[in-house]
């Protein structure tokens, strides 16, 4: 053995029990569970390799941390343990085979519960009364925090029962539920009080309280999971009957508790739990296996630290501890200044993660982010990676407070904030480099003119050679300006002026959409498509008229005209007409005037066999008729479908607004309001 492992076994220890310390007595840790569960793997690894290094100090001989001193120390009747955890299938599979070795067979089915992400507590009654309530501590001696649990409402005072056991020692999980746990964090933030990480740090933080009403305030809850000990109660032989057993109790059993009969079965849960892990109101870490007869239970027995008839398989982390770097900030396609954090690469959520947005500037300060910090970074699902808070225990004061620049550093101008706004803008207009480059990715994006092969590196490729300096310049390009460069040959140049060619050709609401104005998303844009069928006529609708249309309102109306009074932005788009970009619509058919509906406002519920509702819309709009939402003393007409809302229905009647069916609404669109009259 070198004397290198022994000094790392001791540095692994080192480490451990100062993490150890930091988590579960003062409720905040400097580094993520995974992390830590790294320490924790490679410290057992050495410790197999060299079993003469074993030493019953070690932390993978003990479980959790001592008591702190805040509380009346507890010995538990029975020690308190901690789980080994796996992370894939093989490894539970070697679970099974360590099982059946120590059998001589495989278990007569195991049960599947979700693990909780919380504080493990043992509540104990006796003769059915709540008497003792303490944490798991070292395992040995825990702390007592009665008070405390007694605060809890899930928590029984008394079990429901006239026969209760004469003793009843039950374990759980103290969880705080997710909605809570933001609440928590929001009153937090509005009392200048430092926020929770996670809602396990914040049940932890909450329990251990010196004063129980701080407890109560705090909205916990708890699931039961293990009957600890039984005296005078029931014979109980496996362990999903204990389970049922204290249900009955009125104790909180987690209602994905499956029992199943074999591996095949577990691995079923495993997978299900795993996916829906997003779906429940409360946060948890993995899944806990059990076997489920006690006989079984009693056979296996346990290791220094763990019970050989149990495993923790982990998910994946979401959570991960990171350098914050550097703030930096982008320029977005409206202008918009947003903060973003540059951070030492990270895995987490199963993706490396370099950077993450911040949203706005009022966000770093809220989290109090400083350039330096060690943060905990989160990527859960498909949501987008977040920076959760700095560690600040971890602060040495060399951490840099961050201010948004005065000035864009793309192209100098002034950044601005409006009064009253959270998003800061450089005012560089298109002449800023970064922005140009949003909008043109944008503009050619599936959201806008929808133009294939048109991503970044062609757009970055582009400006530098300065071939384009505003979406109107792609139209312009030609084959030969593009020949040469690096990747570039004849079927890709061919490929990229074909998609453009296509993009000449979009429905007004794309092309609006591409534009980029600020507020005209893909909904507001087929609005002023519908009442407007042309760029031109819409270039010159005056304000109070776009505010007037269903679904736009002032704050729009003002946007879109102040776009189109930028004479940047109308030589803009007479240079998309001179490149042959369709500014208008074609009519819905030919030959029907565009004014036959003109005055006429149109509502249609229910459903109609010959149109979509969206058709039946752009019908009645391409013939200079309105098309609303809801019935009101401007409504012409009213049009019922299959399954009407009876509400319109009862407001038209109301009102006195006239009701007509399809076959009338076809006579209308093809002869016009007179058929109303008949
Ligand atoms: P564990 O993850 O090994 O699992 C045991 C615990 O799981 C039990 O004590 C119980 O509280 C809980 N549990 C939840 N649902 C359960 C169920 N259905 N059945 C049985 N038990 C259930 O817990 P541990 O022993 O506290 O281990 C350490 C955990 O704490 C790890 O996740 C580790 O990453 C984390 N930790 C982190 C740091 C840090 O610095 N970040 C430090 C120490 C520990």
């Amino acid at each position: 053995m070198s004397e290198d492992v022994a000094a790392r076994v001791e540095q692994l220890r080192d480490q451990i029990r100062y993490h150890a310390y930091r988590y579960y007595v003062l409720d905040d840790p400097v580094i993520s569970d995974a992390e830590y569960d790294a320490l924790v793997h490679e410290l057992e690894r050495l410790e197999a390799e060299h079993p003469e290094l074993v030493t019953p100090d070690s932390p993978t001989q003990r479980v959790g941390a001592p008591p702190s001193e805040q509380f009346r120390p507890v010995r538990h009747r029975r020690p308190l343990f901690s789980l080994d955890d796996i992370s894939s299938f093989e490894e539970l599979a070697a679970w099974e085979e360590r099982i059946e070795r120590i059998l001589g067979r495989v278990p007569d089915g195991y049960v599947c519960e979700p693990k909780i992400d919380g504080l493990a507590v043992v509540l104990t009654y006796e003769n059915g009364v709540f008497t003792l309530g303490a944490t798991r501590g070292d395992g040995t001696v825990g702390e007592d925090i009665t008070a405390n649990l007694r605060t809890i409402k899930a928590i029984p005072l008394r079990l429901l029962t006239d026969d209760p056991p004469t003793l009843l020692e039950v374990r759980g999980e103290v969880y705080m539920p997710l909605d809570a746990f933001e609440e928590l964090n929001r009153r937090q933030e509005e009392a200048g009080e430092r926020l929770f990480v996670n809602p396990r740090n914040a049940a932890a933080g909450s329990v251990r309280q010196k004063d129980p009403s701080v407890t109560a305030s705090r909205d916990l809850s708890i699931w039961c999971y293990q009957v600890g000990i039984i005296e005078g109660g029931p014979e109980l032989s496996r362990h999903s009957e204990a389970m049922e057993y204290i249900k009955g109790l009125g104790l909180r059993v987690n209602p994905e508790t499956r029992t199943v009969p074999d591996l095949d079965g577990v691995e079923d849960y495993l997978t299900e739990a795993e996916k829906r892990r997003h779906e429940r109101p409360y946060q948890t870490d993995g899944a806990v296996v059990k076997v489920d007869s006690l006989a079984d239970q009693a056979t296996l027995g346990f290791t220094a630290r763990a019970p050989r008839w149990a495993v923790a398989y982990k998910f994946p982390p979401e959570e991960a501890t990171t350098r914050l770097l550097d703030i930096k900030v982008n320029v977005g396609r409206t202008g918009a200044v947003t903060p973003y954090a540059v951070l030492e690469p990270v895995f987490v959520g199963g993706a490396n993660i370099s950077s993450a947005t911040l949203h706005n500037e009022d966000e770093v300060r809220r989290k109090d982010l400083r350039i330096g910090d060690l943060v905990v970074v989160r990527r859960a699902g498909d949501v987008i990676p977040e920076v959760v808070a700095p560690v600040v225990s971890a602060r040495t004061g060399d951490e840099k407070v961050w201010h948004m620049p005065k000035t864009c550093p793309f192209c100098a101008s002034p950044i601005v904030r409006p009064e009253g706004e959270k998003v800061a803008r450089c005012t560089g207009g298109y002449s800023c480099p970064s922005r140009l480059r949003e909008w043109l990715f944008y503009f050619g994006s599936r959201a806008g003119m929808d133009i294939d092969g048109l991503g970044y590196k062609t757009i970055d490729l582009l400006i530098r050679e300065g071939l384009i300096r505003d979406p109107a310049d792609i139209f312009f390009l030609r084959p030969d300006q593009l020949l040469g460069f690096e990747g570039w040959g004849e079927v890709s140049v061919a490929n990229l002026m074909r998609a453009i060619e296509a993009a000449k050709d979009r429905p007004v609401a794309q092309l609006l959409t591409a534009l980029g104005i600020r507020h005209v998303g893909d909904s507001v844009a087929r609005l002023l498509a519908r009442r407007y069928r042309s760029i031109r006529a819409l270039m010159d609708a005056p304000e109070e008229e776009l505010a007037d249309i269903e679904g736009i309102g002032p704050v729009i109306a003002r946007s879109v005209r102040e776009w189109f009074d930028d004479p940047d932005n109308r030589a803009l788009i007479d240079k998309l007409d001179a490149a042959g970009v369709r500014l208008e619509d074609e009519d819905v058919e030919a030959g029907v005037p565009s004014d036959l509906l003109d005055g006429v406002t149109v509502v249609i519920t229910g459903t109609l066999d010959g149109f979509t509702r969206e058709e039946a819309e752009d019908a009645v709009v391409a013939r200079g008729g309105r098309a609303t939402g809801s019935v009101s003393k401007k409504t012409t007409v009213l049009v019922v479908g299959e399954h009407p809302g009876a509400s319109k229905v009862r407001k038209a009647e109301e009102l006195g607004v006239p009701t007509i069916d399809e076959e009338t609404f076809e006579r209308l669109l093809t002869d016009g309001p007179s058929v109303l009259e008949s």
